[in-house]
């Protein structure tokens, strides 16, 4: 199907500086917890990205120098010629299917602590470093020839970038990683030099590193200057109008201008605190002030809400890295008038946390993320079905719904059996709890393709027992069964169940998404620490509860310290009066009171409560499973080859990996199982000389 007329604008190529993209979807840099330790798989996803239509494809970020790097993460690195190949691996996939290849360069300065380089630190301003860790370390202030040998160094990282193929290098100056914002803020720079005070004089770094970047590599590469949209530190900052006076006073400086808020929790916002196109009011009005072109980002999955921004005059370029991860196709897809298919991002921001965790990035919609090299997993294309036809699946949550899609496509026969009236799991009840609507996208997406597929069967209100699995003689059985919240307090700091009166009226997470709500003095125990105490929390305040929300942890919801969007649940729950009391652990439940004691002192207190609700941990729904592996003798008889168990029937964990496991399961139907090696690719580094 051709696209529709009104998105023609997305697909018009626009020139940046020497070179020309051929449409407007321009993926921003953005981490993938990869980085130089897994170049190839970073390496093989950007090049799916660039066949999924993307017109510019960016690296994440890319250290120029070892005086500065941000250790524990990990990043990528241009210090040496030995760091080309890999980054030269990079340019050469996105060139592959005809996209612009960018490299963001960055001196995280102020935000780098050196771990590895054990280099002294340097920034515009003695200060410690500002970094997620608070590390003990310390920032000299830079001198003049600091400033000549931090240019100098620059030079040479763009001739490298030049050399490893790269169309468009990024100075990265946003999200308080770069240091070219650390000189533009008041609070990073207090210097009373030619370099600090006045807006001219905190921008002169940042005229001289562009104009030394076009000077090496202008004819041949665009110069992109990525800069934060407003940051406050207190009174101090970066604010959004002087970024528009600069750029007023410099609008031709750069070939682009990619503009992204000031600090990475803003620019990053999940879907819970931020709705698409949430910086729209900061860059408004911009591009009046410049000749270049403006990119700018927020979440955009819509292509309508995209020409939106085309047509309103706010940017040029869409800039996206979520949506882009989420559905590497999403170009192509609104090339081909296949809207519909789009995967879209829901906001949840755990590709974020494969950074955060220095371990490899997931994403809840996109199974396949960063496993494109490592497990040859293609977002848009799987291997056709081996020697078996059917396969029934029990449960339609996410590890189940996204087990049928990717078997379907496979060309298998399958049946999906869901006990309850609509599909979805868990995700269908949670996107009823404040701020997390966006997540039902996870199932709107497969309800669809599954609906397009002729080859998959749902079957509703068919709730399922081991009798009936074994008469219907599917040849594979997937139980995905999954899981509900425990009563009994079990979860870190009790191992075995909590002493509870059963006077006091108790309450779990899946009370709350029945509908049951209690009132009055509510006691929520949090020792799940991720979103669902947060959540349930603000749920509660907003019901007229009085909430007092105990957790063992030093913060609320402390896992979503890897999400970014802590200090958003912190605040909401204070706004909402929620009291909240941390380091605090529950001894025990009693008729009308629950005691808690500090996790360090053991100093006990009594709180009084008309009811308790325990966001402990879940227990597998998986008697299916137990009935079944019991009756394994019968199997055979049944004509059943394989029977599994997924997602969170096997082991309760955020939805990322009930997807994961679905389409996994999926992938390996009727392939050799071998569990000796990983079942994925490594890249393993030659050692040295
Ligand atoms: P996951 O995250 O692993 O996909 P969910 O809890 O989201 O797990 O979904 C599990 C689904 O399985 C729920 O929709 C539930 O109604 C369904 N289910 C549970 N037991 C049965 C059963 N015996 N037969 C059919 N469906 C079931
Ligand atoms: Fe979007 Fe969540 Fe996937 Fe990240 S993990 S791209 S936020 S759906």
């Amino acid at each position: 199907m051709p696209r529709e007329a009104r998105y023609d604008i997305l697909f018009e190529p626009l020139a940046i500086g020497p070179v020309t993209a051929k449409n407007r979807f321009y993926q921003v840099p953005h981490c993938n917890g990869g980085g130089y330790r897994d170049p190839s798989a970073a390496a093989e996803m950007r090049r799916v990205k660039a066949e999924g239509g993307w017109g510019v494809i960016f690296t994440e970020q890319c250290e120029i120098h070892h005086s500065s790097e941000i250790t524990p993460y990990i990043e990528l690195r241009i210090w040496e010629d030995q760091d080309l190949p890999m980054l030269a691996r990079m340019a050469d996939a996105i060139h592959e299917h005809g996209a612009l290849a960018g490299i963001e360069l960055a001196y995280p300065g102020v935000n780098g602590p050196n771990l590895y380089t054990k280099e002294v630190p340097m920034a515009p301003t003695a200060l410690p470093i500002r970094t997620f860790t608070n590390d003990p370390v310390q920032a000299r202030a830079m001198d003049r020839e600091d400033i000549r040998d931090l240019r100098r160094w620059h030079r040479i990282a763009f001739e490298r970038a030049k050399q490893c193929g790269f169309d468009i290098v990024c100075l990265y100056g946003a999200h308080g990683f770069g240091v070219i914002q650390h000189f533009l803020s008041t609070a990073t720079n207090q210097r009373s030099d030619e370099y600090g005070g006045s807006l001219e004089n905190r921008a002169r770094l940042m005229r001289e590193l562009v104009s030394d970047a076009k000077d090496v590599i202008g004819d041949q590469c665009a110069v992109a200057l990525r800069l934060s949209l407003e940051e406050s530190v207190r009174d101090l900052g970066f604010s959004n109008a002087e970024l528009r006076d600069l750029i007023e006073m410099h609008g031709d400086l750069p070939d682009i201008w990619d503009l992204a808020h000031g600090a990475w929790e803003d620019c990053s916002g999940p879907s819970r605190f931020k709705e698409e196109a949430a910086q729209q009011e900061l860059v408004s009005g911009i591009k009046a002030l410049t000749p270049k072109p403006v990119v700018g980002v927020g979440r955009f999955t819509s292509p309508d809400v995209m020409v939106k921004q085309i047509n309103t005059g706010v940017l040029d370029f869409i800039g996206c890295a979520r949506p882009s991860i989420a559905d590497p196709y999403l170009p192509k897809k609104v090339e081909e008038g296949r809207v519909e298919d789009i995967r879209e991002c829901i906001g949840c921001n755990m590709c974020i946390t494969g950074d955060m965790t220095m371990s490899i990035s997931r994403c809840t919609q996109n199974p396949t993320f960063m496993e494109e090299w490592r497990k040859g997993w293609h977002p848009e294309r799987i291997t056709p079905k081996g020697g078996s036809e059917t396969v029934l699946v029990v449960g339609a949550g996410p590890a189940g719904l996204e087990a049928a899609r990717a078997l379907g496509l496979r060309g298998y026969t399958v049946a999906v059996a869901e006990a309850g009236e609509d599909i979805g799991g868990r995700v269908a009840r949670e996107c009823r709890l404040p701020g997390l609507s966006a997540w039902g996208r996870v199932a709107d997406y497969r309800r669809y393709q599954l609906s397009q597929a002729a080859n998959v069967d749902i079957y509703l209100n068919s709730r399922l027992d081991a009798d009936q699995v074994l008469e219907f003689g599917f040849e594979h059985v997937v139980i995905a069964t999954g899981a509900h919240w425990r009563r009994d307090g079990v979860a870190r700091q009790h191992v075995v169940p909590l002493p509870i009166d059963p006077k006091m009226p108790l309450y779990t997470p899946d009370d709350i998404m029945d509908g049951t709500l209690p009132t009055g003095r509510v006691v929520l125990f949090d020792d799940d620490h991720y979103y669902m105490g947060g959540v349930v929390a603000e749920c509660l305040a907003r019901n007229g509860a009085e909430v007092t929300l105990v957790t063992p942890a030093a913060y609320v919801s402390e896992w979503t310290n890897n999400t970014l969007e802590q200090a958003a649940i912190h605040s909401r729950l204070a706004e909402l009066g929620v009291s909240i009391e941390l380091n605090r652990g529950v001894e025990a439940i009693g008729p009308d009171a629950v005691t808690t004691a500090c996790v360090y002192s053991g100093q006990q207190r009594n709180l009084s409560a008309d009811a308790v609700v325990l966001v402990t941990s879940r227990q597998q729904d998986d008697s299916l499973w137990q009935g079944l592996k019991a009756r394994q003798s019968e199997w055979d008889g049944a004509g059943i080859k394989s029977i599994k168990v997924i997602g969170d029937a096997q082991a309760p964990g955020p939805i990322a990996w009930a997807t994961y496991a679905g389409h996994r399961y999926a992938r390996e139907l009727d392939t050799p199982n071998n569990t000796d090696a990983p079942s994925f690719r490594r890249e393993v580094a030659a050692l040295a000389d």
